[in-house]
């Protein structure tokens, strides 16, 4: 079954076309990487999808259900968003903050069970954060924080996890440790992730599928070897590119060309 089911997608904001007849499909369990541009339209998909937005034109489906027909507490029981930023100034410990996301699970003015206390141990293990439990989220590191974030998304128990740049203020040893966390929670559980990245790189190494936005349209959906293709980067992106595949590890790297290499 499809997790994600787009169609024709459209969307105005301040009298300005933002996304234009978008199509997606995205399997349950699939990784999927949108990229593009700055003000390509990827953090607006991704507040369509979260139902934090409503389109002008097409459909969104969520696994076989149109969105529109999710109350705000059944979505929250399928799908977890990852903002941008990890908020700062929250003044919860670690384990309080993963704690709520067993909220969407709980009854009305009802107090955590036994489960979810065990839930957000488990998530807390999972993102390697269990040592942080009592600490104040506002007092940790920044690839800290963001682990608590993605625990709190974990104990949510979601059916999809949607995440904007969850890597783009970490170094790449944290980069790779969140992404393979995700990659687990997507093998182990059969979680959908569809992630927001600028790296075309960390695209390359753990998208099943990549979405590449130009100007609020698809340009591209498909595998790496797919999207990835030099030409169609250096059009969208407007600079000289290299891709090349790494023989000995099989996945792509690709770079933009800085004008002091460049022999043309
Ligand atoms: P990306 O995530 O690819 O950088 P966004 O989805 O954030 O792009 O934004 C796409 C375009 O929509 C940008 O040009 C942005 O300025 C515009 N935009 C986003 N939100 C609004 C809004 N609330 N009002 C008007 N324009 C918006």
């Amino acid at each position: 079954m499809n997790a994600v089911q787009v169609k024709g997608l459209g969307l105005k904001l301040g009298g300005r076309q933002v996304l234009t007849d978008l199509s997606l499909s995205v399997a349950s369990g699939e990784f999927c990487v949108v990229i593009g541009p700055n003000g390509s339209g990827k953090t607006t998909l991704l507040r369509l999808l979260a139902a934090l937005l409503v389109p002008e034109s097409g459909k969104i489906e969520l696994f076989g259900q149109p969105l529109g027909r999710y109350s705000r507490r059944q979505l929250a029981r399928v799908l977890a968003l990852v903002p941008q930023q990890a908020p700062t100034d929250f003044p919860f410990s670690v384990r309080e903050t993963v704690l709520m996301g067993r909220s969407p699970h709980l009854g009305l003015m009802a107090f955590e069970r036994a489960t979810d206390l065990a839930l957000a141990a488990e998530a807390m293990a999972f993102t390697d954060v269990s040592h942080l439990a009592d600490r104040r989220l506002d007092q940790l590191s920044g690839g800290e924080r963001q682990r608590v974030i993605i625990a709190r998304a974990i104990c949510q128990q979601p059916r999809l996890i949607l995440l904007d740049e969850p890597t783009a203020a970490l170094d790449p040893a944290h980069q790779i440790k969140i992404l393979d966390l995700l990659e687990r929670l997507r093998q182990e559980r059969g979680v959908t992730v569809i992630m927001v990245s600028h790296d075309l790189n960390l695209a390359a190494l753990y998208g099943d599928r990549l979405l590449l936005l130009c100007e609020g349209r698809a340009d591209r959906v498909g595998t790496p070897v797919e999207v990835l293709e030099r030409a169609r980067l250096e059009r969208v992106y407007g600079c000289t590119m290299v891709v090349e595949e790494d023989r000995r590890n099989g996945f792509l790297r690709v770079s933009p060309v800085p004008a002091r290499y460049r022999k043309d």
